[in-house]
C-alpha cells in the first residue's frame, strides 16, 4: 500500500486554477491531486457533447501541467473500465488508496455537487475543508451582506458597490468615468440592411492531440447526445484562454458595446467576447478581463460605452448572479412563479423548426456550444417562457447544452431573468417582446415563412401569437408591475375577436409540440449550422 497523503486536494472540472485557494500551503512532497471524469456529470442533465469535450480536455490538460510541476495527481478518465461513473464512488476508491488525513477543496459551483462531496466525505469519516472562492470580485458573505434587508435584488446597486470598492473606471474624485455609471443606452443597435460588414473572426484554438483523444472518446462514449464537435476550437489552457482574450480585446471589445444586442444569420461570434467558458471553467481571472478591459479604455483603443458595457457583464451581471444562486439554493431550483407546467418543445434538440430565428440559435447552439446573450434571452428563452415551459425543463436544456454552462451562473440566468419563474426577485420584470423586437435586432425575420406584425392567422409569428397570449394569461399579476404598464394598455385595445384568435393560434401551437402547423414537406429551410 502507498504511504498515506496529508491533504487529498479535490478539483472539479470548473476548478482549474492552480492558485486557486485549494492550493493554498500544498506541498507536493505530502499532499496530492485528485480529479476525476465521471459519466454523472455528464448525465444528470443530457450534456451536450461539445460541453462535454471542453470540459474533459481543459481538465486534461491541467492535469498534464501539474503533473509537470511535480505534483502526484490521482486522475480517473472516463474510458477506463474502473471508471465508478460517480464522483462519490470515484472519492471512495482514492480515499482507500491514499489514506489521506483531510479533504480540501474550493467552493464548487454547483449546489448538488457540494452536498454530495459532503455527503462522501462524512460517509468516510474525513473532515472536508471548503475553501472560499477568490476567482470572483465579491465573496458570498459580501453578497449575503449586500442582499440582507432587501425585498429584492438589483444588479444596479450591487454593481456600483463593485465599482468603488475595487477602483474599476472611476474618474480622479472617485465617480463614474464619464459622469454615468451605465451606459446601457448607447448599447442597443441593431445592423444596417446591408448586415454587419466583415467581422473580425476570434482567434481559434485547433485540438491537438490531447484534445482530439477527447473528442474521440466523447464521440464514441456519449455518442447519443445532443450537439456536434466538428467545429471545436475553444480554448483549453490558461495560456490559451489569455490569447482569447488579447485577440477580444484588441478586435471586437470597440464594437462590443454598440451591437451587443444584434443578430444576423451565420454569424455567432459577432463582436462577442467568446470568454464565458474560459472564465467559468477558472482559466481565465475575472480581474485580468476587467482590467484589460480598462486598460484599453484608458489608451483610447475603445470607447467608454462600450467598455463599461462589457465590464458591467463581468463585474456586475456574473457576480450578482452567483451571489443570487447561492442565496436562494436549493430552493431557487424548483420556484416556478408563473404557474408553467408545458414540455419542452422537441425542436430544442434538433433545431428543426420553420421558425428561423429560433432554427438559427439553435442550430448554432447545438453545432458551436454557443449562443450570445440575446440569442439566449430573447429567442430561446422568450420562446419558452412565453409558451409555458416548466422553468426546471428550461434549465435542464441549458444547462446541457452550452459549453460555459456551470449550474451557478446557468440557474439564476435562467429562471430568474430569462423564464421570470422567481416571480421577479432577480429582475423587476418579465422580458417579453413580439417578434418585431428580433425583426428590429436580426435579419431572421427576413428569411421566415411568418410575419412578425402579425398575431393570429396562418402566417402569423409565433413569438407575437405568443406575446399577446402571455399578458392576456397573465394579466392581473402584470398589471401590478408599474414596468409593465404600457405593455398590459395596449392589451387592452385588443378586442374580443382579435383575444380568440389569438388564444386559439396559441392553443394550436401548444398542441404542436411547440410549433405551427407545418408548410407541406419540401419547403423546409435549414439554418447556417444545420
Ligand atoms: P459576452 O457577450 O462577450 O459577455 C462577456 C462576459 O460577461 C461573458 O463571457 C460572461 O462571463 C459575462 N456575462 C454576460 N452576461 C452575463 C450574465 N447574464 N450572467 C453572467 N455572466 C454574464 N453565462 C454563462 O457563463 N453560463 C451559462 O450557462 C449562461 N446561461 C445563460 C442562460 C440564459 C437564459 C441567459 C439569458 C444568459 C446566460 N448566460 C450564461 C449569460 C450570457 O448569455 C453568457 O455569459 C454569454 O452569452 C457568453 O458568451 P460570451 O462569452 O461571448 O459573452
Ligand atoms: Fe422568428 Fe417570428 Fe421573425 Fe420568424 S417572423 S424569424 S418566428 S420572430
Amino acid at each position: 500500500m502507498s504511504k498515506s497523503v496529508r491533504n487529498l486536494v479535490l478539483v472539479l472540472g470548473d476548478q482549474l486554477n492552480a492558485d486557486s485557494s485549494a492550493f493554498d500551503g500544498f506541498d507536493p512532497v505530502c499532499d496530492a491531486v485528485w480529479m476525476a471524469e465521471v459519466r454523472e456529470e455528464s448525465e444528470h442533465v443530457w450534456s451536450s457533447q461539445p460541453r462535454t469535450a471542453l470540459f474533459l480536455a481543459a481538465m486534461r490538460h491541467f492535469r498534464d501541467e501539474r503533473r509537470a510541476a511535480g505534483y502526484a495527481l490521482h486522475y480517473m478518465e472516463l474510458g477506463q473500465p474502473a471508471n465508478t461513473g460517480t464522483l462519490a464512488g470515484e472519492l471512495a476508491r482514492a480515499v482507500a488508496e491514499l489514506r489521506p488525513a483531510r479533504l480540501v477543496m474550493t467552493e464548487p459551483g454547483d449546489w448538488r455537487v457540494w452536498r454530495a462531496l459532503e455527503e462522501s466525505a462524512e460517509g468516510l469519516g474525513l473532515v472536508l475543508e471548503v475553501r472560499p472562492d477568490r476567482h470572483f470580485f465579491a465573496s458570498l458573505e459580501e453578497f449575503r451582506i449586500h442582499a440582507l434587508g432587501r425585498k429584492q435584488l438589483r444588479l444596479e446597486y450591487f454593481y456600483r458597490e463593485l465599482r468603488r470598492r475595487h477602483r474599476v473606471l472611476l474618474d480622479s474624485s472617485g465617480g463614474p468615468e464619464g459622469g454615468e455609471w451605465n451606459y446601457d443606452q448607447d448599447n442597443r443597435e441593431g445592423f444596417p440592411k446591408a448586415g454587419p460588414g466583415i467581422l473580425p473572426a476570434p482567434a481559434a484554438f485547433p485540438p491537438d492531440e490531447t484534445t482530439r483523444e477527447v473528442l474521440a472518446l466523447v464521440a464514441r462514449t456519449l455518442a447519443g447526445h445532443p450537439g456536434r464537435l466538428e467545429a471545436f476550437d475553444w480554448p483549453v489552457t490558461a495560456a490559451d484562454a489569455h490569447r482569447a482574450l488579447v485577440d477580444f480585446i484588441e478586435h471586437r471589445l470597440p464594437f462590443f458595446g454598440r451591437h451587443q444586442d444584434a443578430m444576423w444569420s451565420g454569424e455567432p461570434w459577432l463582436y462577442h467576447s467568446r470568454l464565458a467558458a474560459a472564465l467559468n471553467l477558472k482559466l481565465l481571472d475575472p480581474r485580468d478581463v476587467v482590467s484589460a478591459a480598462e486598460a484599453a479604455y484608458r489608451a483610447g483603443c475603445a470607447p467608454l460605452a462600450s467598455v463599461e458595457g462589457f465590464i458591467r457583464q463581468i463585474l456586475g451581471w456574473r457576480e450578482y448572479i452567483r451571489g443570487v444562486y447561492w442565496l436562494r439554493m436549493p430552493e431557487y431550483a424548483e420556484v416556478n412563479a408563473l404557474g408553467a407546467h408545458g414540455a419542452l418543445p422537441g425542436f430544442y434538440w434538433t433545431g428543426d423548426t420553420e421558425m428561423a430565428c429560433l432554427r438559427e440559435a439553435i442550430g448554432q447552439t447545438l453545432a458551436l456550444g454557443y449562443a450570445h446573450h440575446i440569442q439566449r434571452l430573447m429567442v430561446t428563452g422568450l420562446y419558452t417562457l412565453m409558451l409555458g415551459v416548466e422553468p426546471k425543463r428550461v434549465h435542464e436544456w441549458y444547462l446541457a447544452v452550452y459549453v460555459d454552462a456551470v449550474e451557478w451562473v446557468e440557474l439564476p440566468n435562467v429562471i430568474g431573468m430569462s423564464q421570470h419563474a422567481d416571480g421577479g426577485f432577480l429582475a423587476s420584470k418579465p422580458y417579453v417582446a413580439t417578434g418585431k423586437y428580433i425583426q428590429r435586432m436580426s435579419n431572421h425575420c427576413a428569411g421566415c415563412r411568418f410575419d412578425p406584425a402579425k398575431a393570429a392567422g396562418e402566417d402569423a409569428c409565433p413569438f407575437t401569437t405568443l406575446y399577446w397570449d402571455f399578458l392576456e394569461r397573465h394579466e392581473a399579476r402584470l398589471a401590478a408591475n408599474p414596468r409593465m404598464a404600457l405593455q398590459v394598455k395596449n392589451l387592452a385595445r385588443l378586442d374580443a375577436g382579435a383575444r380568440q384568435a389569438i388564444r386559439e393560434r396559441a392553443a394550436s401551437i401548444r398542441a404542436n409540440d411547440g410549433s405551427p402547423p407545418r408548410l407541406p414537406e419540401g419547403t423546409r429551410q435549414t439554418s447556417f449550422f444545420t
